[in-house]
Formats: structure tokens, C-alpha cells, sequence
């Protein structure tokens, strides 16, 4: 049954120039390209706590992967290689192929291939694994903001966390929200984008605030953020502001890219995102010390009421 499961997803993997070997062996063998670094990543998106119990089996293979491509998004490495790790309760083929439908529309967009993984049965988990590739010591890191810098984000912020708020709530959500919450787009492309035009970046999973709060402890400066800044999407901005900003600042599951850039990058950085049409923002400024400050349009510092996504709350 586990092997039914496996030559399912094997028939429907497909493959690139770099996999010697993919599914199907005791190991995958792999072929990087010379000169470049492997960036290797990982998330466990267990059912329950990291989506909802009730979620379609397309978005949660859609979202396995998204939120690892994400991670590599923010190194700023290309996506070239994961594997899968599947649990279930039962050897579900019709769960099995709704999975695929999502893991693997999105692993096509970004010339991703499933080279392996391992199938057993317990509580539904998915834990996948990426590799990318990214020139020698060119990687975005979150150590690398210095004082100056500005602070940017890619598109809009708040979706997901309106989303889950409402679902919580037991309200039907805007369809936009929701997409945003169930399907994120990996930034690959921007990340690539800024390759040796950021400072420092990261991804936006647990909060803004929190996020760019390990930028900050990692590179050793504070920042400071312009609330009004913040980017909203369409169906965000017809909240009021304060409803709208403890979403925006401190909810999760976003994935956009927060990076830093000094002010003489500005056009650039501008002109490498539009090429590669995503929207961006700047939200604020690196400053020296420690810490991130939001500041609201009267010029005082604002405290969240939720910062950031306990994961076991
Ligand atoms: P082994 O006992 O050697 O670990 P498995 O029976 O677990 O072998 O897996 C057989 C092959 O199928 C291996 O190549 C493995 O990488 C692949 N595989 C197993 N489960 C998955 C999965 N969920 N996604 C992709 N490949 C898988
Ligand atoms: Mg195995």
C-alpha cells in the first residue's frame, strides 16, 4: 500500500538536467552546478497547528512547498531539488493526488524536482525538504543590515493573519484573504532579484516585527518602522487602521521578503523588483542599538497587541 502510495507520486514527479538519479533508489544523486553554494532548508507543517484540520489536500501540498521555497527566496537561491516526507493515518490515494495537485503545480513554476522522501503512516504531517543553489558567498543572510540601510518589503502584508482571524472567528473571509493564507507565493524570483543588492533579508512567517527583529539580533542594529508604510492589499485596506495594523505588523504566514538596502541602492533595488513585476515598499530604517520600532502617524511608538505567531499557543 505504501508502495501504491510512492509509484503515485513517482509517476507524477518530473525531473531536470541536474537529478542522476531521482525516485526510486536508496538516495537521489545530484549534480550542482560547479562554483555554486547548496542552500538546504526545511519546514514540518503538522495538521492541526500549522494549517487547519479543514484545509483542501491541494493547498496543503501547495503550502508544504511554498513555505520552503520561501526560505530559499530569502538566501536568494535559486529552487532546484526537494524531498517529501508524507505521514498519514491512512494510505490515502485520493488525499495523495489532491496533495500532488498543489506540491507539484508549484514545484513546475519553479522548475522544482521531487527527488525522494519517505512515506509512513501516523497524524497527517508533511515535512518537506529544498535545496537551492546560490553563487559562492553571494546568499541574502540576516546578518548583514548596517545602520543607514533602508528597510523594504516585497508586496503586501496582513492577508494571511485577516484570514486566519476571521477563520478563527468562524467568519467567511474575503476570497483574496483566504488565497493568501492557503496558497503564498514564494518570492523566488525577487530574492534572486536582489542578489548583491540587499543588505540582509528574510522571510515573513511568524510577523513583521518579529521577523525583522532576527535581522536585527543577527546584524546587531535596531529599526525603526513607519506604521502608515506599511503595504496593504485591496482587500486589507478596507479595514480601519488600527483593525488592519496588528495584521500587518505581527501576523504571520504572509511570506513576503523583508530586506535592507543602503539608500544609495534605492533605484536599483526599485528597478530589479519591477523587472521581475513585485511590488515593494520601504517601511523604514536601520538604526544603531537594538531592537524594532514601529511608529504611528503621530510620531509615537506603537506596542502590537499580537506579535508574531506562537506556534504551540
Ligand atoms: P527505503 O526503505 O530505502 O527508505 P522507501 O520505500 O522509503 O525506501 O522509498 C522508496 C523510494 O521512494 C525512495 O527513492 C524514496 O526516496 C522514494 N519516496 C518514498 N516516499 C516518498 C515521497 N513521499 N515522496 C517522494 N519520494 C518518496
Ligand atoms: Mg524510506
Amino acid at each position: 500500500m505504501e508502495f501504491d502510495l510512492i509509484s503515485r507520486i513517482r509517476q507524477r514527479a518530473a525531473s531536470r538536467g541536474d537529478v542522476v538519479l531521482g525516485i526510486g533508489d536508496d538516495a537521489a544523486l545530484l549534480q550542482p552546478t560547479p562554483g555554486m553554494q547548496l542552500a538546504v532548508s526545511m519546514d514540518t507543517l503538522n495538521s492541526g497547528v500549522h494549517f487547519p484540520e479543514t484545509t483542501a489536500p491541494a493547498d496543503i501540498g501547495w503550502k508544504a512547498l511554498a513555505v520552503n521555497l520561501s526560505d530559499l527566496a530569502a538566501m536568494g537561491a535559486s529552487p532546484a531539488w526537494c524531498t517529501l516526507s508524507l505521514s498519514l493515518p491512512s494510505p490515502d490515494a485520493a488525499f495523495v493526488d489532491g496533495f500532488l495537485d498543489g506540491f507539484l503545480a508549484l514545484a513546475q513554476q519553479h522548475d522544482v524536482a521531487l527527488v525522494g522522501g519517505d512515506t509512513t503512516r501516523g497524524p497527517l504531517s508533511v515535512c518537506v525538504a529544498v535545496h537551492g543553489l546560490v553563487a559562492g558567498g553571494q546568499a541574502l543572510r540576516r546578518d548583514g543590515a548596517r545602520e543607514g540601510d533602508e528597510v523594504w518589503v516585497t508586496g503586501t502584508l496582513g492577508d494571511a493573519a485577516a484570514a486566519l482571524d476571521a477563520m478563527l472567528a468562524g467568519a467567511v473571509s474575503d476570497r483574496a484573504l483566504r488565497a493568501r493564507l492557503d496558497r503564498p507565493t514564494p518570492r523566488v524570483e525577487a530574492g534572486r532579484a536582489l542578489v548583491g543588492l540587499a543588505h540582509a533579508c528574510i522571510d515573513v512567517s511568524d510577523g513583521l516585527l518579529a521577523d525583522l527583529g532576527h535581522v536585527c539580533s543577527a546584524s546587531g542594529v535596531g529599526a525603526r518602522i513607519e506604521l502608515d508604510a506599511l503595504p496593504a492589499s485591496p482587500s486589507l485596506a478596507r479595514f480601519a487602521a488600527p483593525v488592519r495594523r496588528p495584521w500587518q505588523a505581527g501576523g504571520g504566514d504572509d511570506y513576503e521578503l523583508c530586506f535592507t538596502a543602503p539608500p544609495a541602492a534605492r533605484d536599483a533595488v526599485a528597478e530589479a523588483l519591477e523587472a521581475v513585476a513585485v511590488r515593494a515598499s520601504r517601511i523604514g530604517t536601520i538604526t544603531a542599538g537594538s531592537g524594532v520600532v514601529a511608529i504611528d502617524a503621530q510620531g509615537k511608538p506603537w506596542q502590537p497587541p499580537r506579535r508574531g505567531f506562537a506556534h504551540f499557543a
